[in-house]
């Protein structure tokens, strides 16, 4: 079996799933059923639109 390209379940999430999971982390498996604009589950390449450097 490859499971490779294996991808996160969240509709804005472009991460890899976990082995043991279909999502990338446990952000996107308590937002899996919200189609968000875009992902914060905190991997840098994911939701890098416009994020502002230092600023909150
Ligand atoms: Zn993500
Ligand atoms: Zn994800």
């Amino acid at each position: 079996m490859e499971d490779k390209g294996t991808k996160c379940a969240h509709p804005s999430c472009q991460c890899d799933a976990q082995e043991d999971s279909s999502f990338c982390s446990t952000y996107c498996e308590g937002q899996g059923k919200t189609a968000d604009i875009l992902c914060s589950c905190g991997h840098g390449h994911c939701g890098e639109s416009r994020m502002p450097e230092g600023a909150e």
